[in-house]
């Protein structure tokens, strides 16, 4: 592991309390018509050099032509933890979903860090297929496009370096160019898996979600978590309440909706999924 190491937080900035089970897997699941909520994150990382943001959420204008909510905006949850929005200079966009890239203007002076193949994905003719469309915002994309012609966006091909051993990878099949975040912490190296696995059970029992791109590709990118990351107790799933109840509160005003995961989780994998 490099010199530097660094605090992860998870922060909730919505929910989706009355989803139901089956609408979160592409196959028919056991309990299917049982409630499983959703919860939706932004990620900080940082040390005392730096400060790198993970997604920015979408706000209410977004929130509203989608029939959600947003319990906070993703700016807002990031002041609770002392990090002013308009002053980070490195977000990574994970992906383009609406729930992942929206509020870039909140931004101001940030360089927006994505997988080239994303910006394809989402520019080109897939956005001809309603599913693969709907969960993209064209405002969205188009703002993002936009910061491009300021020079504010950083392609990423592959594998690419944000900051000084905080790495992203490409895990394509949930989207053509979803990313997770590779970080050094304390307890070893973390992943941010982002969408890649919405929650743990997507990748623990290799189940997709119910957006699949590509399922080939996904099954790959799920066998890379465990390389990248020291264990599969230091992977972190996208959308998972389960993250909440694992890890420790990080002590500022928004209680356990922000948690520490550079902090050990109260209990391992084996103990949640004991049969798999
Ligand atoms: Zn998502």
């Amino acid at each position: 592991m490099g010199h530097e190491t660094y605090e992860v937080l998870a922060l909730r900035y919505a929910e989706r309390p009355e989803r139901m089970r089956q609408e979160n897997f592409l196959e028919p699941v056991d309990a299917h018509d049982t409630p499983m909520p959703m919860d939706f994150f932004v990620w900080v990382i940082r040390n005392a050099n730096r400060t790198v943001v993970v997604d920015t959420g979408f706000d209410h204008a977004e929130a509203a032509r989608r029939d959600r909510r947003v319990i906070r905006l993703p700016s807002q949850a990031l002041a609770s933890v002392g990090v002013d929005a308009a002053s980070v200079e490195d977000v990574v966009i994970t992906h383009l979903h609406y729930d992942h890239a929206g509020t870039l203007g909140d931004f101001p002076r940030a360089r927006f860090h994505v997988q080239e193949s994303e910006m394809q994905f989402a520019t080109g003719r897939w956005m001809l297929d309603d599913g693969e469309r709907q969960a993209y915002s064209a405002d969205h994309v188009a703002e993002l496009v936009h910061r491009l012609f300021e020079k504010r966006v950083a392609f990423h091909r592959e594998d690419g370096e944000i900051a000084p051993g905080v790495t992203v990878h490409r895990m394509s099949g949930h989207t053509m160019g979803m990313q997770s975040v590779r970080v050094p912490t304390r307890r070893g190296w973390v992943l941010l898996a982002s969408d890649a696995s919405h929650y743990y059970e997507h990748w623990v029992r290799r189940i997709p979600f119910a957006i699949c791109w590509s399922r080939g590709d996904l099954l790959e990118s799920y066998g890379k978590f465990e390389s990248l990351a020291d264990s599969e107790d230091h992977v972190v799933p996208g959308h998972d309440p389960l993250v909440r109840s694992l890890y420790p509160a990080a002590g500022g005003s928004l209680g356990g909706d922000v948690v520490r995961l550079d902090e050990a989780p109260s209990r391992t994998l084996r103990e949640v999924f004991p049969e798999r």
